[in-house]
């Protein structure tokens, strides 16, 4: 689960980094009161969605008087904006982050991952801020440092001091530095964080260590025991067939091809992908019904593929362990009458009373084309999708 900055910036003053002072606006108004309340001469208008590259893509404006403010403010609420994560369509602004200016003398990346082949939390800094990290780790990878962080005894005093030292940190700034870096830890773990980056950390001209972004990424698997987490959640910023889809208790992705895919299992749903993808075609989602699917779950999930404007044919591949195929044949059915289905349907049952099943399918009157295994029914959904 993702958050936005300046969520993601009362988290890291909670854990002793220091960051600008700054609110959160959802009107213009609320802009320019949040800036004369901070007070100043400038102040940083910021756009908050779930995506970086907001600086690039015209969604940060420094202003130099509240006019500024003002029209910056006017300008990005509201504002489609489009960066390299949010893909071509971008992503509305409907929250800003107003804060104090800061004085940049050089920006910093850090950050953390979980390594999962060396399985530690990896600590991540470098040199080159400001820019994407992923452009860096392509160019000039001997300027990302890595300290795999050894949980029991935690990110040391020592090993952040190295790090802060081999970015180029001045040591006059060097305590201030280990701070961040053994807050950003903290966070990282007492939170169950899967990504947390700085990206800039900045030092001031006074030797001051400051965050000026916040990204983090939570572990959904463990969000039970964050609801303070759960609280920051913005729904306006995930895609709403993925939130429908969780309200069914579906795992569901979207992907950007035009073949729906209803499985059993998340390992066949990813083997379906696979081979949809080995006969040249591209999978719409990713879609795991799970072991016990019911008509009413399978009839949501047709409903949640149709949705998708791009789709121009489904294929369901079910295996019938647990779950027998003559119920899957049922609620293929059923679900596929409900929703007056309006695309090209390949089915691939397997499993127990796979006949019985088959034989529901073939006398529904539905046009139902019938896989006989998995490539056969990839190629026939491929064929069906091409000439839709
Ligand atoms: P991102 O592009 O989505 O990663 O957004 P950032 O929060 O990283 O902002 C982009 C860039 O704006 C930063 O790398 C800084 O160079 C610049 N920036 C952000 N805040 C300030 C500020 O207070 N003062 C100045 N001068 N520049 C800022
Ligand atoms: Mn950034």
């Amino acid at each position: 689960m993702k958050i936005h900055e300046y969520q993601g910036k009362e988290i890291l003053r909670e854990f002793g980094v220091t960051t600008p002072r700054g609110s959160p606006c959802f009107s213009v108004e609320e802009a320019v009161a949040a800036a004369q309340q901070l007070g100043g001469s400038v102040w940083v208008v910021k756009a908050q969605i779930h995506a970086g590259g907001r600086g690039k893509g015209g969604g940060v404006k420094v202003a130099k008087s509240l006019g500024e403010v003002r029209s910056f403010a006017q300008q990005i609420l509201g504002m489609q904006l489009v960066t390299h994560q949010t893909g071509p369509q971008g992503q509305k602004v409907r929250r800003l982050l107003v804060e104090e200016g800061a004085q940049i003398a050089r920006e910093f990346y850090v950050g953390m991952v979980v390594d999962r082949a060396a399985q530690r939390v990896a600590l991540l800094a470098s040199s080159e801020g400001g820019m994407e990290i992923e452009e860096v780790a392509k160019h000039s990878p001997e300027k990302i440092r890595t300290v795999r962080i050894d949980p029991a005894a935690g990110l040391t005093a020592a090993q952040a001091a190295d790090t802060a030292r081999a970015i180029g940190i001045p040591d006059a700034a060097n305590a201030a530095a280990v701070q961040v870096l053994q807050g950003l830890y903290c966070a990282f773990v007492e939170k169950d964080a899967m990504l947390a980056e700085i990206n800039p950390l900045i030092l001031t001209a006074d030797n001051r260590v400051v965050a000026l972004d916040a990204k983090f990424n939570f572990d959904s698997n463990a969000l039970f025991r964050h609801p303070e987490i759960v609280a920051m959640r913005d729904l306006d910023e995930e895609d709403p067939a993925e939130i429908e889809a969780s309200r069914f208790d579906l795992s569901y992705i979207s992907l950007d091809g035009d073949i729906g895919c209803l499985v059993n299992g998340a390992g066949l749903a990813m083997a379906t992908m696979d081979i949809i993808k080995l006969y040249g075609g591209s999978p719409a989602n990713f879609l795991d019904v799970g072991g016990g699917a019911s008509k009413e779950k399978v009839t949501e999930a047709f409903k949640l593929m149709l949705k998708n404007p791009h789709l121009k044919a489904i294929l369901v591949n079910i295996f019938g362990g647990i779950m027998k195929c003559d119920v899957i044949a049922e609620g293929v059915v059923a679900a596929a009458r409900e929703v007056s289905l309006n695309v090209p349907l390949v089915v691939r049952l397997e499993g127990t009373n796979v006949e019985l099943g088959k034989k529901i399918l073939a006398e529904s009157g539905l046009p139902i084309i019938s896989g006989n295994d998995m490539a056969d029914a990839a190629q026939k959904v491929v064929s069906a999708a091409a000439k839709g």
